[in-house]
């Protein structure tokens, strides 16, 4: 008789249960207490570890997938990673439709995990057949017994969520969290989380980032989708050209908008001062909680949860280049003792 060891059955069993860490130098002087949730920490390195898993297993449940179907997404690079590796797992063809905005690395993650990827062009609009959108609908269409998982437009990526992430801050907080603040991409992320805590405390503030250029700021506060809003932004991940009905605007209390030059540099200090090596829209939260201290939204009995939502190795090619950042104008603010020298 064997003793039973201590391990996992595999990889999916490690998905959740992410950890909460103090911030204790990126926001010093501000009024509060701050904590992130890291979800890098997640085996896929991303919060989109819980919707993949959620998703398939659900429609598992329903009888919608069977071994050996595809999977269908359109994804900027963290869904299709988490996606590929819930895929090989449990034994399903993945096939992912990915923006040309997304950083090569996370490219070849895909391709690595095994998932057929077809690239398509960033900066068309949403209904355009080349878009990454038209492109997932034609290949679900094309492959008989395949599952879209659509994740802007599927209840089940809220639903995710509310079931994981939403009850874990609650748990680790003891139930003394105050405020989330979290980017919008789906929105699922931080409608689920903001339904499941808005259940227990109705008081919990909800606090969702956009990027100029996107138009969710727009319409949560006017319902009113206004494509004079959209332009080309550096961000993957963030804001939106189209209405995600995976966001539930009633749940968001307000939004904040910030830049792509200052959430980088956002980035990069995060990691210098509290080790989080953590991917750009990480930045982004770090710079949406500044503005928000700014504006008087927390006090000394705040209890801030920022929820970062995947790991800086996919970014060394963008924010963590300092190429990179000097074609987007941003070098300028890097500090010359963080810049390489090379010894010739
Ligand atoms: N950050 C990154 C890097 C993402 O890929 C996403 C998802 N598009 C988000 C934030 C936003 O998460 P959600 O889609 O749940 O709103």
């Amino acid at each position: 008789m064997k003793k039973e060891i201590k391990a996992y059955n595999s990889i999916l069993e490690l998905i959740g249960n992410t950890p909460l860490i103090k911030l204790n130098k990126i926001t010093e002087g501000l009024k509060g207490d701050f904590y992130a949730k890291v979800e890098a920490f997640n085996p896929g390195h991303s919060t989109k570890d819980r919707i993949a898993l959620y998703i398939i297993e659900e429609a598992e449940r329903r009888g919608i997938l069977k071994p050996g179907d595809t999977i269908v997404e359109t994804t900027s690079g963290n869904t299709g990673f988490s996606l590929a590796m819930v895929s090989i797992i449990k034994g399903y063809k993945c096939i992912l439709a990915i923006s040309s905005k997304s950083s090569p690395d996370k490219i070849d993650m895909l391709k690595s995990m095994g998932a057929k990827v077809y690239v398509c062009p960033a900066q068309v609009a949403a209904d355009d057949p080349r878009s990454y959108y038209e492109v997932a609908k034609r290949l679900h269409e094309e492959n008989p017994g395949s599952v879209y998982i659509n994740q802007y437009f599927n209840e089940l990526n809220i639903e995710a969520h509310y079931k994981t992430t939403g009850p874990e801050i609650w748990e680790q907080t003891k139930g003394q969290v105050t405020h989330v603040v979290a980017c919008t991409g789906t929105g699922g992320t931080l409608s689920g989380t903001a339904k499941f805590l808005k259940e227990q405390n109705p008081n919990v503030r909800i606090l969702g980032i956009d990027a100029y250029g996107s138009v969710l700021k727009k319409y949560h506060e006017t319902r009113e989708f206004d494509p004079a809003e959209i332009y080309p932004y550096r961000i993957e991940g963030l804001g939106k050209n189209l209405i995600p009905s995976s966001t539930d605007f009633d749940l968001i209390d307000t939004y904040v908008k910030v830049t792509d030059e200052e959430s980088a540099h956002m980035t990069r200090q995060l990691a210098q001062t509290e080790a989080i090596f953590a991917g750009y829209t990480s930045g982004a939260v770090i710079q949406a909680i500044k503005q928000y201290a700014e504006a008087g939204e927390f006090d000394e009995n705040s209890m801030v949860i920022a929820i970062l939502p995947d790991h800086g190795s996919r970014y060394m090619s963008k924010v963590y280049s300092d190429e990179w950042m000097e074609t987007q104008g941003f070098l300028n603010s890097i500090k010359e003792e963080s810049k390489v020298e090379f010894i010739k």
